[in-house]
């Protein structure tokens, strides 16, 4: 049986339809506005609470409940209903909590520094199952508001589109979520990023670049090679004339292989024109990658070269490493099981 967040409102009005309309708006009330679980709604008789719980069971089973950065980064790891499972990370910062959500169970992008990509695909992952993702967190997070969803957690949310943009529509209008505090993030499904610049939504859209010529992102990033720099351009002209929305773009400072002075001036030379927003990441460290992050003085220099040229840019602060709940970190694989994972090198 799917979970209540499975449906529109239009599809639970239609299954309450035997019960009066107020009684619908409340429990709808007590689901999206207050984060209630159906059996703490209390306004509704005891009967019906137990008979929509019955009906409509949690898709998520907390398999672990992890830590980090002074209790301000959280990791579960659920299990699904057919026994695969999923990772989300809830982040409070002073101003905001984010939470990661994933879109797939794994991925089948196969990026060689991603642990995510180096474990493969197991499915999509349901609109339903994304949202309980972010209710989970939400609930988690109080007294905080949740203020932000990135979908930057497993799996490519723009190779699971249908579901990704129906539960980008739902998180704003069911839980009020403002459009530009949600964040897509696709590591170039060109095709798949025009479709989204015309759906009309204001979110944030950010590319995983990583590289910006073709022969470095073609051994990072298999899909280049299907979508090359020169399409992915395309698109994200596309986008930033179809909306009004600022372009991210994600850079991973990889030693020697996409910090070098020419990588700067490859960056430069994409992001400029495009009025980009880069966002520096220091690589975190996966099992299944040889090649360490930049120095921390190396990200700093790279990041003053952009300056320099004129890129707006900003260095992302790594949360969770310790927990393996930062970027890339995503495999369900505990640090005992790492040993056996299949290693690669670029
Ligand atoms: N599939 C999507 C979203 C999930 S990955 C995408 O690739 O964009 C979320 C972000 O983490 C992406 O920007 C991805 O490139 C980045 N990432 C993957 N592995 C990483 C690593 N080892 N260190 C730092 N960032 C990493
Ligand atoms: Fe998939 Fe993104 Fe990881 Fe690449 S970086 S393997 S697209 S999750």
């Amino acid at each position: 049986m799917p979970s209540l967040f499975e449906l529109t409102k239009e599809q639970f009005v239609e299954h309450l339809v035997d019960e009066p309309r107020f009684r619908v708006d409340q429990i709808w009330h007590g689901v999206w506005g207050e984060l209630d679980d159906v059996q703490s709604i209390t306004t509704i008789p005891k009967i019906l609470r137990a008979r929509l719980s019955e009906q409509f069971p949690s898709s998520l089973r907390v398999v672990e409940d992890v830590q980090s950065d002074h209790g301000t980064t959280r990791k579960w790891v659920f299990a699904l209903h057919d026994g695969s499972t999923i990772e989300t990370v809830l982040m409070g910062y002073r101003d905001r909590v984010t939470v990661c959500v994933s879109s797939q169970a794994g991925c089948a992008m196969g990026c060689t520094f991603c642990a995510t990509g180096q474990a493969g695909f197991t499915r999509q992952l349901s609109v339903g199952e994304i949202l309980e993702q972010v209710i989970f967190a939400a609930r988690a997070a109080r007294p905080r508001r949740l203020t932000n969803v990135v979908f930057m957690g497993m799996g490519e949310p723009l190779a699971n589109y249908p579901v990704t943009v129906g539960a980008v529509r739902r998180l704003h209008e069911y839980l009020g979520l403002s459009a530009r505090h949600l964040t897509v993030s696709t590591v170039g499904v060109a095709p798949a990023i025009e479709r989204l610049a015309r759906e009309g939504l204001a979110i944030t859209l950010a590319l995983s670049l990583h590289a910006a010529n073709d022969e470095t992102r073609n051994e990072l990033i298999p899909l280049n090679r299907r979508y090359p720099l020169s399409r992915l351009r395309e698109a994200c002209e596309v986008w930033n004339s179809t909306t009004s929305r600022r372009l991210s773009l994600e850079w991973a400072l990889i030693d020697g292989v996409n910090d070098t002075d020419k990588a700067v001036e490859e960056l430069a030379d994409f992001a400029y024109p495009l009025h980009a927003h880069v966002n520096l990441i220091p690589l975190n460290p996966t099992p299944g990658f040889l090649v360490r992050g930049s120095s921390s003085h190396r990200v700093n220099e790279f990041r003053d070269a952009l300056v320099r040229a004129g890129v707006n840019v900003t260095v992302r602060n790594t949360r969770g490493r310790s927990i393996d709940a930062a970027c890339g970190q995503l495999a369900n694989v505990t640090n005992a099981k790492r040993r056996s994972l299949p290693v690669r090198s670029i």
